[in-house]
């Protein structure tokens, strides 16, 4: 494989993390991403140029604001991180097709949903409307097997988490419910139970970590919406292999 290829790929992650991030943090809150300028959260200094190179600003600047030393969240340097790393995945695993254009889109929708559900406990609606709008357009232009798979997966995805919420009072989110609907035009029916399946054992292993250690408490709420997206991208990636290796497993 090319290594300027990977490259290329994995920078552009960074860039468009970096972007998500922003999204991420803006959106929940109604404030416009494309027009204002980054700038320090603590002292208002607007950012320059130098300061937007993905990753390599967070290291330059050892994690301060330059103007007032105040220290930048980690999680600016994370999402840059995650989104090129998942990006560079999603092509190793599936080469340059449009399933990796559907990668792309789906490790996008996961980056500003994780960012927004763990500062806020919320999944803003209009990111998902924008996401379910792109989904069946991406699904037009490159339909699954047979093409209403996608209806399946989006009626189902909903169902059964508004099945959990009526059942559990209250231990999923209508977030959640939609964010698992859409998912499911993009991936189908077997790929959406396999996120709901994995993203339990995610969500699970997750709150217990975070118990064990006490980053929150027993009563804290938990956002759910991180280990769904999560989820639904090892799904996208490797979720047929998965299945497939839990057939022969069990029933051969
Ligand atoms: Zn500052």
């Amino acid at each position: 494989m090319n290594s300027i290829i990977l490259l290329y790929i994995f920078i552009t992650g960074t860039i468009l993390g970096s972007f998500f991030n922003v999204v991420g943090l803006r959106l929940p809150r109604n404030i416009p991403f494309t027009t204002s300028r980054s700038a320090c959260p603590h002292c208002s200094t607007p950012l320059q140029a130098r300061d937007l190179i993905p990753l390599f600003s967070y290291l330059i600047s050892k994690g301060k604001c330059r103007h007032c030393q105040h220290s930048i969240s980690i999680t600016y340097p994370l999402a840059e991180l995650i989104t090129g790393f998942l990006f560079l995945l999603a092509y190793i695993n599936l080469g340059l097709t449009l399933e990796f254009a559907g990668a792309c889109l789906l490790i996008s929708l996961a980056v500003i949903v994780t960012v927004s559900d763990v500062n806020y406990m919320l999944i803003p609606n209009k990111l998902l409307l924008f996401f379910a709008v792109v989904f069946i357009i991406f699904r037009i232009i490159d339909p699954l097997h047979p093409w209403y798979d996608s209806i399946y997966g989006a009626l189902t995805g909903f169902a059964i988490i508004l099945v959990i919420i009526v059942l559990s009072k209250g231990g999923m989110g209508a977030g959640d419910m939609k964010l698992l609907g859409t998912l499911g035009i993009l991936m189908g029916l077997k790929l959406t139970l396999l996120t709901l399946f994995l993203a339990t054992l995610i969500g699970t292993v997750i709150s217990l970590t975070l118990l064990s250690f006490k980053v929150i408490g027993r009563k804290d709420p938990f956002p759910f919406g991180p280990s769904i997206v999560l989820a639904a991208v090892i799904s996208y990636l490797f979720g047929f292999d998965l299945l497939q290796l839990y057939y022969e497993t069990f029933f051969l």
